[in-house]
């Protein structure tokens, strides 16, 4: 199967690498890729997003799958082009995409299929936002309605914070605070059907303990030993099948990822927030222990042929991923500075580095940030305590002037507590 990944970051770093293990796959090519992808497959320069320059070199590679890894190319229709252009893809359409682009969207559809989340209203006013806000009481939940990366909501005891976040967005959703902790599922999606990848935790603030602003994503780990028996099984026949079904009845039917980021709250699971792709970093955490060759799978989902009852093989054991930041991230990352120590933490047992935001200086050959997420640091052992003790001392191996990583991924879970 010739493969092309869509997208730079270390998720794909990660997709690529378990494309890389199936043998089913005989070709596999990445655009535009970085550094860690050109080690195993061949980086394309191209905007991931411009549709007419991604089904060119589909065409031209004579691609069997596509996989879009951002939501960039998602927004800007190039899922719609390759599926017009009659080449699998692996992302939903422009229309579908939605459910992440706009929160607004998405409540819409939970509400038509009945699916449990935060109550909500959209705003358009400081009026209305106000109103909102008073009605919920503290904590505040403000959400921009619109594609900011997971980076524009504020959730805030502070009444006149969370006032001035609604008067700096066009149209907002103000919610319910939703208490207890959160938990990332990622289902493969072929429109019709849908399997459950493993759940995960992420890691969303900047700072140690949960503190500083909120981020891409600092680190994750997979599995969740606390996780409550049978939530994978309720939270597919109560919110990732009626999503589907209902997106299936409005005629846009779902191919993708579909990632439920879920409160487990007193009052039961709810929704945070849908996003249409697969998440980073948890994505470098559950593929590390997928089993099942993941190329077939994405292509039966691509294609229409997924097997609902099939449930992917898992490798036993724990994953844990840290994010090296670099100095500045997420305000205003500092770039260019040279990154050293890669083959020693690579060399670290159960441990690898993913590239995220980095690339080749042209001039020196080195190589150097170019991103706020620099590297995805990877450790993998029997249990979380280990998996967490290989990836910080693959850390500890690497040098980036500035740089930052949380301390504490996985911790409390490690230790046997939530
Ligand atoms: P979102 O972009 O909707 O995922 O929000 C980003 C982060 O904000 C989530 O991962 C949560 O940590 C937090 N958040 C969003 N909505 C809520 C809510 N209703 N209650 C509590 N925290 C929330």
């Amino acid at each position: 199967m010739r493969v092309l990944v869509l997208g730079s970051g270390g998720r794909e770093h990660a997709l690529a690498r378990a494309l890389h293990r199936d043998p089913a796959v005989t070709a596999l090519h990445c655009a535009p890729g970085n550094p860690g992808t050109a080690e195993i497959a061949d980086n394309h320069q191209l905007d991931p997003a411009d549709p007419a320059a991604v089904t060119g070199l589909a065409a031209r590679l004579r691609a069997e799958l596509v996989v879009i890894g951002p939501e960039a190319p998602l927004v800007a229709g190039v899922g719609d082009a390759l599926r017009a252009a009659g080449v699998p893809c692996f992302g939903p359409d422009r229309e579908a995409a939605r459910i992440e682009g706009s929160k607004a969207f998405a409540k819409e559809i939970m509400a038509a299929a009945g699916v449990p989340t935060a109550d909500a209203r959209v705003c358009a006013s400081r009026a209305e936002a106000e109103e909102a806000l008073d009605a919920f009481g503290p904590p505040y939940v403000v959400k921009d309605d619109g594609l900011a990366a997971g980076k524009g909501v504020v959730v805030t005891e502070d009444r006149d914070a969370a006032l001035a976040h609604a008067e700096a967005c066009e149209r907002v959703v103000i919610e319910e605070f939703l208490d207890g902790p959160e938990v990332s599922l990622f289902a493969l999606c072929d429109g019709r059907h849908a399997v459950p990848l493993l759940p995960a935790q992420d890691f969303k603030r900047a700072l140690d303990g949960d503190a500083g602003p909120n981020t891409g994503g600092m680190g994750a780990y997979t599995p969740l030993p606390w996780a409550p028996e049978g939530l994978v099984d309720e939270v597919m026949s109560t919110v990732v099948q009626p999503t589907l079904d209902e997106l299936r009845r409005r005629e846009t039917p779902y191919v993708g990822t579909l990632y439920a980021g879920l409160a487990l709250t007193s009052r039961g699971v709810r929704v945070v927030e849908f996003n249409a792709r697969f998440g980073d970093p948890e994505t470098q955490v559950v593929l590390d222990r997928l089993a099942t060759p993941v190329a077939t799978l994405l292509q039966a989902c691509a294609i229409g042929g997924l097997d609902p009852d099939l449930r992917p093989e898992w490798r036993p054991g724990a994953a844990v991923t840290v994010v090296v930041a670099a100095e500045n991230y997420p305000a205003s990352p500092v770039k260019g500075d040279a990154i050293t120590g890669l083959a020693e933490a690579d060399a670290v047992d159960g441990a690898y580095v993913l590239h995220a935001g980095t690339s080749l200086d042209f001039d020196s050959g080195r190589l150097v940030a170019s991103g706020g997420r620099v590297l995805s640091v990877v450790g993998t052992g029997a249990d979380l305590a280990a998996a967490r003790a290989a990836a910080y001392e693959a850390v500890g191996k690497i040098a980036l002037r500035g740089s930052h990583h949380r301390t504490d991924i996985a911790r409390t879970a490690a230790e046997g507590v939530q």
